[in-house]
C-alpha cells in the first residue's frame, strides 16, 4: 500500500492540529515504504492496549499497534506536568511520532537481523530471540525492557529524531530543552554506578540471558551508552562531564 504523502506537510504543521488517526497511520506506511521496510511490516491497527503500552511492534506478526488515544491522553497529563506553555498540539504531535518512530526503529532492527549481515545484527537477534522465547512474567519483562540495545536505540532514537524535527520545523527552544533532557534521562537507563560502572548489557547478558558478554569495537563514547555497552569509570566521568555537548554534536545540533 503506498500513500502519497507530504513528510513535509505533516511535520511543518505539527503547531497546527493534533495528527489524526488517519494521518497516522498515512505517515507509517509512508515511511516504511520510504525505508523500503516493506518485508518487515504487515500494517498498523489502532486500537485499546489497555494502558499497558502506547503503541508495540510484533516480530511474529510484524504489524504496528498504537493506541493514539492513550498516547494523547498521557502526552496531555506530560504536558500539564512539564509546565510548558502554549504548545499542547505540537506536544501531543511530537509524542505521537515519538511513538511512530520507536516501532519503526524495531522494524530496522528486524530487518538488520534477519534480513543483513550488519554485525551487530548478531546483538539484535538476541534480544528479539529473548522477548519470543523467554518465559518471563510481566514483572520481570518489565525490569529486563529497559536494558535491551532495541530498547534502548529505539527509545534514544525517536528522541534523536525529536530534537531534529523541533530544531527545523518547530523551533520552540522550552521544547528543545524538555526532550534534550529526556534523551539525557534515558541515555543513563540501566546504568549502575557502584565500585565499577555496571552497564546494562552485562546486567541482562550475566544475569538473564547467561550469555558471555560481546565485546564490540570501533565505536565511539555516545553509541557504547547507547547501546548500554560496558564502561570504565572515566568513559563515564568524560561522558557525564560534557553530556549535552556530546549528544548535540554526535547529533549535528549545535548552534
Ligand atoms: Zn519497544
Amino acid at each position: 500500500m503506498i500513500l502519497a504523502i507530504d513528510f513535509y506537510h505533516i511535520l511543518s504543521n505539527l503547531e497546527d492540529h493534533v495528527l489524526t488517526d488517519k494521518e497516522i497511520k498515512s505517515y507509517i506506511y509512508a515511511l516504511v515504504n520510504y525505508l523500503e521496510l516493506n518485508d518487515y511490516f504487515k500494517g498498523v491497527i489502532i486500537k485499546s492496549l489497555n494502558e499497558k503500552s502506547l503503541a508495540t511492534y510484533s516480530f511474529e506478526t510484524l504489524k504496528i499497534k498504537m493506541d493514539t488515544d492513550f498516547i494523547k491522553r498521557v502526552a496531555v497529563s506530560e504536558y500539564e506536568q512539564a509546565r510548558l506553555k502554549k504548545i499542547i498540539k505540537a506536544f501531543i504531535n511530537l509524542e505521537i511520532l515519538q511513538a511512530i518512530y520507536h516501532e519503526i526503529s524495531h522494524i530496522i532492527h528486524n530487518y538488520i537481523a534477519f534480513g543483513s549481515d550488519v554485525p551487530i545484527g548478531y546483538l539484535y537477534r538476541v534480544d528479539i530471540c529473548a522477548l519470543n522465547d523467554l518465559d518471563i512474567s510481566d514483572d520481570d519483562y518489565d525490569k529486563i525492557h529497559n536494558l535491551m540495545i532495541i530498547e534502548r536505540e529505539a527509545n534514544i532514537n525517536s528522541l534523536e529524531n525529536i530534537l531534529i524535527i523541533i530544531k527545523k520545523y518547530i523551533k520552540r527552544p522550552e521544547l528543545f530543552e524538555y526532550y534534550l533532557s529526556k534523551l539525557q534521562s534515558f541515555m543513563l537507563v540501566g546504568y549502575e554506578i557502584k565500585k565499577s560502572i555496571v552497564s546494562p548489557m552485562e546486567i541482562l547478558y550475566d544475569g538473564v540471558y547467561h550469555l558471555e558478554v560481546p565485546s564490540i569495537s570501533n565505536i565511539d563514547l555516545y553509541d557504547k551508552i547507547k547501546l548500554g555497552l560496558p564502561l570504565k569509570k572515566k568513559d563515564m566521568r568524560t561522558y557525564t562531564n560534557n553530556e549535552r555537548n556530546i549528544i548535540l554534536g554526535k547529533n549535528n545540533l549545535q548552534g
